[in-house]
């Protein structure tokens, strides 16, 4: 019998890798702005019709490409991120893997116009299906703007599988707001159907969490601000009260990249433990810096999956974290951060057991009797009371001092 096994066209594979990275239009936005902020564009515009099913375009000032690197990228596997495995374990990109353009140009009918800032001309390519159609020099500002049209319009499968505009818009708007929140210095800009959904400008995190998600966490937010040698925390979390019932307001990033971590989120629902309102999620902002050999983001296609090497010892920092920054807010007058400078949370050794931080608390304080002024709380009217009964709860496990330990600056 004739040999039967084929290598498969350039176009068929990137259609294939496009199957596992390109969902929806929301995915062609994530690729496409990630690739805007690796070229250090301190300006994002994206502009989108239809739900992205007729265009999507991204333009952005960034660094720019030459015409020979801008008819490279669009190859599979043509990177100027990592040059070889080493570099995987050192990512500080979001994008390392050059696949993104390939798979989208297999799919979509894509135009760019690129222009680096030293040069006096720019290139415009257009591409369909993986087919180069146009190549040619072209006036046009420093920078990269991409348009992807008619997306899946070769797949009609996949097009058909698209839901309705409303529902696609909300995926681009979650999309939107996990690249937003992540650049908080980036003036940034969402367009659909000529109707202005976001316009950024660049701003403290806690800005941009308001003007994302609404002006109310202007007044319902608590940083976190704990620093070990293995891991830095930071971010905001929601006052346990404000905890809503519906999903959806909760993100984690880890360099600075969304992420879902099912078992952290755990650790975050386990701190607040009873001061959280019975089936309730509080929202969260947090952002976790590691150093990249500390983490395998190359574990998902759409990378928002991430393999920590030692999941445990971080799930109890963020217990303490989040502990500690509620702690504060609750009840900072029972901690005494003029002892030993302040909280203090265990060194990370790799391979021995993990001491939980020591916190000093006074268990006769109960500050729920007594607000901030010194005035008294009407234990009926305040729906803070079921709150007090429980927390003493927040030290529950934080009782055993550790060895070594490192002090905490108190940044507040
Ligand atoms: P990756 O981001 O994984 O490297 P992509 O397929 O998304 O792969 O992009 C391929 C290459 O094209 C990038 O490595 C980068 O050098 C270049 N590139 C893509 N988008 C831009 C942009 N907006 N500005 C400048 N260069 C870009
Ligand atoms: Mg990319």
């Amino acid at each position: 019998m004739a040999d039967i096994v084929r290598v498969l066209t350039d176009a068929v594979a990137n259609q294939i890798a496009a199957g596992e990275v390109i969902l929806r239009p929301a995915s062609v936005i994530k690729e496409l702005a990630e690739n805007s902020v690796d070229a250090g564009s301190d300006r994002i515009q994206v502009i989108v019709k239809d739900a992205g099913k007729s265009l999507i375009q991204v333009v952005d000032n960034g660094c720019g490409m030459s015409e020979n690197d801008a008819r490279l990228s669009f190859e599979r596997h043509a990177t100027s991120k990592i040059r070889d495995t080493t570099d995987l374990f050192a990512i500080r990109t979001m994008g390392f893997r050059g696949e993104a353009l390939a798979s989208i140009a297999s799919i979509a009918q894509v135009e760019i116009k690129t222009r680096k800032l030293e040069d006096e001309m720019g290139t415009l390519i257009r591409i369909s299906g993986s087919e180069i159609e146009l190549q040619e020099p072209v006036g046009c500002n420093p920078g990269t703007t991409f348009s992807v049209k008619n997306l899946f319009y070769n797949i009609p499968a996949r097009r058909r599988f698209l839901k309705t505009t409303s529902t696609e818009l909300k995926h681009i708007i979650t999309e939107f707001q996990r690249i937003a929140l992540a650049h908080p210095e980036i003036s940034i800009r969402l367009n659909h159907n000529q109707t202005e959904i976001y316009n950024l400008s660049p701003e403290t995190r806690k800005e941009r969490i308001a003007h994302l998600l609404g002006n109310h966490f202007n007044h319902s937010l608590v940083p976190l601000d704990t620093k070990t040698s293995l891991i830095s925390i930071s971010g905001y979390i929601g006052k346990p009260e404000k905890a809503k019932k519906t999903y959806g307001e909760q993100f984690f990033f880890v360099n600075n990249r969304f992420m879902r971590h099912p078992y952290f989120h755990r650790a975050v629902i386990n701190a607040y433990g009873s001061l959280l309102p019975p089936d309730t999620f509080p929202s969260y902002f947090i952002f976790l810096d590691i150093d990249p050999e500390h983490i395998d983001i190359n574990i998902h296609p759409t990378k928002t999956e991430i393999k920590f090497d030692d999941e445990g010892a971080i799930f109890q920092m963020l217990i303490a974290s989040i502990k500690e920054g509620l702690g504060r807010f609750n009840i900072t007058p029972s901690l005494d951060f003029n002892q030993d400078g302040a909280i203090e949370i265990p060194i990370f050794r790799s391979n021995g057991p993990l001491d939980m931080p020591e916190i000093q608390i006074d268990p006769e304080y109960n500050p729920f009797t007594t607000d901030m002024r010194g005035h008294e709380r009407s234990p009926v009217s305040d729906h803070r009371t079921n709150i007090a009964q429980n927390w003493e709860s927040l030290y529950e496990g934080i009782k055993n001092p550790p060895s070594e330990s490192i002090a905490l600056e108190n940044k507040e």
